[in-house]
């Protein structure tokens, strides 16, 4: 698609989609940068993909998640990230774009990605793909932590039950069979963990805008987006 916000496509900015678990962030941001002629990044798709991994090695057992194994082994997992086309993501070679999205590695993500160790790690590599700007991230702390210089942050919620509903949904339709209160169980466990971990915290930044999109549709989101933007940039 040709890049059709206009005003922003004079000088490439960064921007930040931060929010809740389910609040739609991805297919938000993804759409942006598809407007825009952005790249889109998803960050929860690097700590979804080294929980992958310590899964598969065997160091989350009995509740616990074996840090020092994963410590000294991180340096060497490569996850590659197919940022231009389809957002893909590899481990060690494999392509693990569905596997990251089942309810196990959902359970385990937030205590990994508390680790200040797993932070530094994919910190590191969003901060590198920021420096060619026009580009589009979404996580927890894109606009807090990792581009506090963001031009242009969006902080998303929505009630817990209608984003449950929504993830449910997308889970059933991809042949998993968790159910409803399943998902918001875990949605509502999520929020908790992300808010409350002291290292980069999920909040709102100060400067980022506050989108709620429970009754909105997600064409009404981009109105309200190319609104700002005609506001902000014109
Ligand atoms: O965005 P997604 O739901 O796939 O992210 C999965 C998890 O990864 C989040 O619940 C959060 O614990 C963690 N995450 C994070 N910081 C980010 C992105 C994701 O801590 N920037």
């Amino acid at each position: 698609m040709q890049p059709c916000i206009s005003i922003m496509t004079k000088e490439k900015i960064i921007i930040a989609v931060d929010g809740y678990s389910s609040t739609g962030k991805s297919s938000f941001a993804k759409a942006i940068a598809s407007r825009l002629g952005y790249t889109y990044v998803d960050s929860g798709a690097l700590y979804r993909t080294i929980t992958l991994f310590a899964l598969e090695q065997g160091w989350i057992q009995d509740r616990q998640i074996d840090e020092s194994a994963l410590k000294a082994a991180l340096p060497a997992v490569e996850i590659g990230f197919d940022r231009a086309g389809g957002n893909r993501v590899y481990l060690n070679g494999v392509d693990v774009s569905a596997k990251i999205r089942s309810l196990e590695v959902s359970e385990w993500v937030s205590p990994l990605s508390a680790l200040h160790f797993v932070r530094e790690h994919v910190d590191k590599m969003l901060k590198d793909w920021g420096k060619e700007k026009g580009i589009v991230m979404d996580g927890r702390d894109i606009g807090t932590v990792v581009f506090p210089q963001a031009e242009l942050k969006i902080f998303m919620t929505a009630r817990p039950e209608v984003r449950a509903q929504r993830r449910h949904r997308e889970l059933l339709r991809k042949g998993d069979k968790s159910t409803y209160k399943d998902v918001l169980e875990n949605i509502r466990k999520r929020d908790f963990l992300d808010q409350n971990r002291p290292n980069a915290p999920l909040r709102q930044a100060p400067d980022a805008l506050l989108l709620d999109n429970s009754d909105i549709t997600p064409q009404q989101q981009m109105q309200w987006l190319e609104h700002i933007i005609a506001e902000r940039w014109a």
